[in-house]
């Protein structure tokens, strides 16, 4: 292991939003665990772009690891692998994430579809939170001045304060995670670790595919000011910043990455 190369983990990056942040880490020089549930096919194509995108000079190395975010077991060996290969992370980005399979009315939403989000978009990444800092919190004091400050970057989305009444289960998860990320920045400020939160707009992966038409149509329309899809890299350029340490004085704070949808208008 090159002790000099930063680490990152990033949950779901197979595809979509996670694989556009691994490959700006890895244009920065990182290495990174990519994280999938069920694609392993999606996370060796995102390896071999980190692979491309890595300047020689920077040594990284880029693992996949098999975890299911929800599950409490896959969790605690997703940390224990990172331990085993890298002895250290300097990031932990929450980005896994699902919408509901079907979109019900409120009035008509499932239970097993309420559980299934909770499970994936809430519990993982609070408990992921929980095992990383108290990894961290353990071995601060005694591991470098420069591997001092660990970071975590929870990705939420506009959904957070925007009500979708077909999607109400998502849009719960997602507001519950901008509490994640205030209680996880105070928690740990003493310990020097800052939290950030990302809430992302409408942006072009598997999980927006089927709603493109409508969405064409609402941006061509106006409905975001930056009248273009949001793209993975926006949200990876983001990250970016924050895995840099751009806001060292700056923790709990949330960054908009959504074309300004949520700027109010009149
Ligand atoms: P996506 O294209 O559907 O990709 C989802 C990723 O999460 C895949 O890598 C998937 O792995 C992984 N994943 C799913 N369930 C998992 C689990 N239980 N454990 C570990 N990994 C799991 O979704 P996306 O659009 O990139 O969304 C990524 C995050 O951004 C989500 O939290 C989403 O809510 C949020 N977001 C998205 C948008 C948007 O417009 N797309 C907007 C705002 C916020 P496999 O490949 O193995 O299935």
């Amino acid at each position: 292991m090159n002790t000099k190369v930063r680490v990152a983990v990033v949950t779901g990056s197979s595809r979509g939003i996670g694989r556009g942040i691994a490959i700006e880490l890895a244009r920065a020089g990182w290495s990174v665990v990519i994280n999938y549930v069920s694609d392993e096919g999606a996370a060796a194509e995102c390896r071999n772009l980190c692979r491309q995108c890595s300047p020689p000079s920077a040594d990284a190395t880029f693992e996949i690891i098999q975890a299911d975010v929800s599950r409490s077991e896959d969790r605690n060996r997703l940390l224990a692998c990172v331990e085993e290969k890298f002895g250290w992370v300097d990031l932990l980005v929450n980005n896994a994430g699902v919408a509901p399979k079907l979109r019900a009315d409120l009035l008509e939403a499932s239970e097993e579809s309420f559980d299934r989000l909770v499970g994936i978009n809430l519990k993982g990444p609070f408990f992921l939170s929980q095992l990383f800092s108290n990894w961290w919190i353990k071995r601060i004091d005694t591991s470098g001045a420069d591997r001092e400050r660990p970071r975590i970057v929870i990705v939420s989305s506009m959904s957070a304060y925007t009500a979708s009444t077909n999607r109400g289960d998502y849009c719960l998860t997602k507001a519950a995670l901008g509490m994640l990320t205030k209680l996880f920045a105070v928690r740990l400020a003493d310990y020097g670790i800052n939290v950030y939160e990302i809430r992302p707009g409408i942006i072009a992966t598997d999980m927006t595919g089927p709603v493109k038409q409508k969405y064409d149509k609402l941006i061509a329309d106006g409905l975001t000011p930056i009248r273009r899809w949001g793209e993975p890299a926006d949200v990876g350029q983001a990250v970016r910043a924050v895995a840099e340490d751009r806001f060292p004085f700056s923790t709990g704070e949330v960054f908009n990455v959504d074309g300004g949808f949520h700027l109010q208008r009149l």
